[in-house]
């Protein structure tokens, strides 16, 4: 027996993959020209699975910050902030994000998911319970092994189950905290938090709810469903990421709740790992500055995912349940999800694939997240592209020609 023996049927699901084409988890990119455009196997391809919904990976003002960061605070902060220190711009962008949220408290983490792992795995503990969304990311399941508390999944989007399940442990002794998703990441559905908030309402507990794809995307002033839904009284904790709409990389917890900060010195995955380089902390800084100026990016956001999904959902793909950002087109069987994938990629349109078990309900699919900085002629080159390859692969049936009289 090897270390390895476990893993030998991945290895050789990989391996068939490969051999179908284009490795589709190691793409490399030759060249970013912008944030919707690439260079792939030598070809300008459009980008259209980078989770960079506003485009601000090269936004002038937050490059012109990180330049000015790296230059006079250098490369890196060398260590955890406990243990080595904060910048001055690691506590401005923890003022910055609670004066967004409007809250007392925002603490910064590495990650998007190191925020799930710390704050799961530290509010709840020994003897107490974490009521998560069957779905829900893989930062959160993490963070849940991580902890100690107890872990109760109610069915994906179902409040009712959720009511179910906190309605028999009405007697029982312990926390609960309750865990949901602004925008689920794979099909792009949204969490029905109006409910959700309710049911915690009636029976208690603590809300959080992970706003990685919806900050910046939902809301008028982009705080995510939680402001879309006008519940934001009722979540007691709301975690992001700088990675997707802020365009750099780096997670927060933002709270009202007194003694938040006590998880600076008990959150093992904030205290040992080395804080963020002060190149991302300026570019973030200025990121969330150039959303709250810019709504019109959410708006442009939105009017080119509808403009994605209508086009594909009227060819005859099978497109998710609602339009948002994130774009998903369920495939028939793998081997054709590996060979439409890999027919766009060569056909210059980069997007996801997504393969069971990474997929909700076990079935592959091409996922798609649509930028504001996508012009509308990309859009509906996307469009000719799937159409073309779509009706070649038999997936959709050939547009009725018109015949003039
Ligand atoms: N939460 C959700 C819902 C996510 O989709 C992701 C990333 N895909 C994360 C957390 C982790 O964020 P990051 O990639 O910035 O670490």
């Amino acid at each position: 027996m090897g270390l390895f023996d476990k893993h030998l049927a991945y290895r050789d699901a990989y391996n068939a993959i490969r051999q179908a084409g284009a490795d589709p988890f190691s793409v490399r990119f030759d060249a970013v020209v912008s944030p919707t455009e690439g260079v792939i196997n030598g070809k300008r391809t459009i980008l259209l699975g980078t989770n960079n919904y506003l485009g601000l990976t090269f936004d002038e003002q937050a490059i012109a910050s990180s330049v000015k960061a790296v230059q006079e605070r250098g490369t890196g902060t060398t260590g955890s902030r406990i243990a080595n220190g904060s910048f001055e711009a690691h506590v401005e962008l923890e003022e910055a994000l609670a004066k967004f949220y409007k809250r007392k408290h925002a603490m910064v983490f590495t990650t998007g998911y190191q925020a799930n792992l710390g704050v799961l795995s530290t509010l709840v503990g020994r003897g107490d319970h974490l009521i998560l969304d069957a779905d829900s990311h893989a930062s959160i399941y993490d963070g849940a092994r991580l902890g100690h508390a107890e872990v109760i999944r109610f069915r994906h989007n179902d409040p009712e189950d959720l009511y179910k399940r906190l309605r028999r442990m009405k007697d029982v002794p312990g926390e609960r905290l309750i865990v949901v998703e602004g925008i689920y990441s794979m099909i792009g559905d949204t969490a029905p938090l109006k409910e959700i908030a309710a049911v915690k309402r009636e029976l208690g507990g603590y809300l959080l709810v992970d706003e990685a794809h919806s900050m910046g995307v939902l809301g008028e002033h982009g705080r995510g469903l939680a402001e879309l839904a006008g519940v934001e009284d009722d979540v007691d904790f709301v975690v992001g990421t700088f990675s997707k709409s802020l365009g750099a990389i780096g997670g927060f917890c933002v709270s009202d709740m007194d003694d938040f900060d006590v998880m600076r010195v008990t959150c093992r995955p904030y205290m040992f790992t080395a804080s963020l380089p002060p190149a991302v902390v300026s570019s973030t800084v200025t990121a969330l500055r150039r959303l709250e100026e810019q709504p019109e990016l959410r708006h442009k956001l939105m009017a080119n995912a509808r403009r994605l999904y209508d086009g594909l959902s009227a060819m005859g793909f099978m497109t998710g349940p609602t339009s948002s950002p994130i774009v998903a087109i369920t495939m028939p069987d793998t081997e054709r999800a590996i060979g439409m994938w890999n027919a766009l990629l060569q056909n210059g349109v980069y997007l996801n694939l997504a393969l069971p078990p990474a997929t909700p309900d076990s079935r592959p699919l091409l996922r798609t997240s649509v930028s504001a900085a996508h012009s509308e002629q990309q859009i509906d080159q996307v469009l000719a592209v799937f159409a073309e390859i779509g009706v070649a692969m038999g997936l959709i049936e050939a547009p009725l020609k018109r015949v003039s009289a």
